[in-house]
């Protein structure tokens, strides 16, 4: 065998998306790109703000020595005191530039956290439908995931979570805007998540963490906000990056923030610099850490994928479809109108219509459209949406 088992049964696991991906770019070969609506991956359509290539452009002529070196592996101080003061515009609770661990994307940050907080075993609560990539990071820091179901409408389901939690449970993960269903949950929600783990943590005699991975907050939609789990619970950690809100996935930069009212919390902040270096990042790239100070309050244009959102759902729903409008996000999670998601995944696909199974995210019955894609691909593509709800 080439590869490590576990390498080999993550590889047969192998992710619906990608394997999208894939169908699409062969069928972009045989009918031409124009002919294919490609709605399987979330990798946002709409190019960054302005000023994110203004800041790039003078960050590069910058000719101060020492631009390109090794540094803390936390991050620059400036740029960790500005996400710090950035995130105090939306928390009660004060952070400081110590709250804060600039990472490789969420991604990075995600690893990060796993690796600082888990033992052996330990088990980390997900809400489904969720990021599936979650149960594979989980698997590098040898962390177990145990997948809870939300309700119908993507609603937490308190109840089940409080099921779940045990003597084993090390966190909590959320993540809302939720990438597949774009549900945003309810500080009402979030209040009653924090009480329940405040009462099992003092039981428990120790923290169970809840960790919020929030890269899509600032795309949200009709006023809605996202409430703060730093306010919320003491024992929390903020995961994010700049991927999704400034259209920069392919430079790998965000950060994880640690709720200041956290016991423990320099032994923790510590472990995640620690974590940073040993995962092999050693610290978030720099020339973007220079750049994210001066764009914190930018953001692409959330408008655009509002106005797609309401394009594809006015549209999916004249003919039939039904789902739970996304309240942020660039995703809608419809149901299938047969319950094999996967089987209705193909009838689209006959159509030339490329989104990805629900099951891939622990929802069957349902599938995922990313509509980060440009409005004619959304226009094209609901002809071939309608013939195919036709035909099952
Ligand atoms: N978390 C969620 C819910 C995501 O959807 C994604 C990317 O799609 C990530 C984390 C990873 O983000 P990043 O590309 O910043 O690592």
């Amino acid at each position: 065998m080439a590869v490590a088992d576990r390498i080999e049964e993550s590889l047969s696991r192998s992710s619906w998306i990608r394997k999208m991906f894939e169908e699409g770019a062969r069928r972009k070969a045989l009918y031409g790109a124009d002919k294919v609506f490609d709605f399987s991956l979330g990798n946002p359509n709409l190019e960054p703000p302005a000023r994110f290539r203004e800041e790039i452009r003078k960050l590069m002529d910058d000719p101060r020595p020492g631009r390109h070196g090794y540094m803390p592996n936390a991050g620059y101080l400036e740029t960790r005191q500005a996400v710090a003061d950035h995130v105090n515009s939306y928390t009660k609770d004060a952070l400081d530039a110590d709250h804060v661990v600039m990472t490789v994307g969420a991604g990075g940050g995600l690893n990060v956290v796993f690796r600082t907080l888990l033992n052996p075993g330990d088990e980390v609560v997900i809400l489904k439908p969720y990021f599936v990539e979650y149960d594979f990071y989980l698997d590098n820091h040898r962390g177990r995931p145990v997948h809870v179901p939300t309700r119908e409408d993507f609603s937490l389901d308190l109840d089940a979570v409080a099921g779940a939690v045990c003597d084993r449970t090390k966190a909590v993960l959320i993540n809302y805007p939720n990438n597949p269903t774009g549900r945003v949950c309810t500080s009402g929600e979030l209040e009653k998540l924090s009480a329940m783990l405040a009462d099992r943590s003092s039981r428990l005699g120790r923290p169970i963490y809840l960790i919020s991975d929030e890269p899509y907050r600032k795309i949200v939609f009709d006023g809605v906000q996202v409430p703060s789990v730093i306010d919320a619970y003491p024992d929390s950690l903020v995961v994010t990056s700049f991927s999704k809100d400034l259209s920069v996935p392919g430079e790998r930069i965000g950060y994880v923030a640690v709720g200041p009212r956290m016991v423990g919390k320099d032994k923790v902040v510590a472990g995640l610099v620690f974590a940073n270096r040993i995962l092999g990042f050693v610290n978030a790239p720099a020339l973007m850490q220079r750049a994210i100070p001066s764009l914190l309050n930018e953001t692409v244009d959330v408008g655009a994928y509002r106005r797609k959102r309401d394009m594809l759902c006015e549209g999916l729903s004249s003919c039939g479809y039904e789902f739970v409008v996304p309240k942020g996000t660039f995703y809608l999670f419809p149901r299938t109108p047969v319950a094999d998601d996967v089987a209705f995944v193909q009838v689209l696909q006959e159509e030339n219509i490329l989104v990805v199974p629900g099951s891939g995210f622990g929802g069957p019955g349902h599938m995922r459209i990313a509509f980060c894609v440009d409005d004619r691909v959304i226009e094209n593509a609901l002809p071939g949406f309608e013939r195919a709800i036709r035909k099952v």
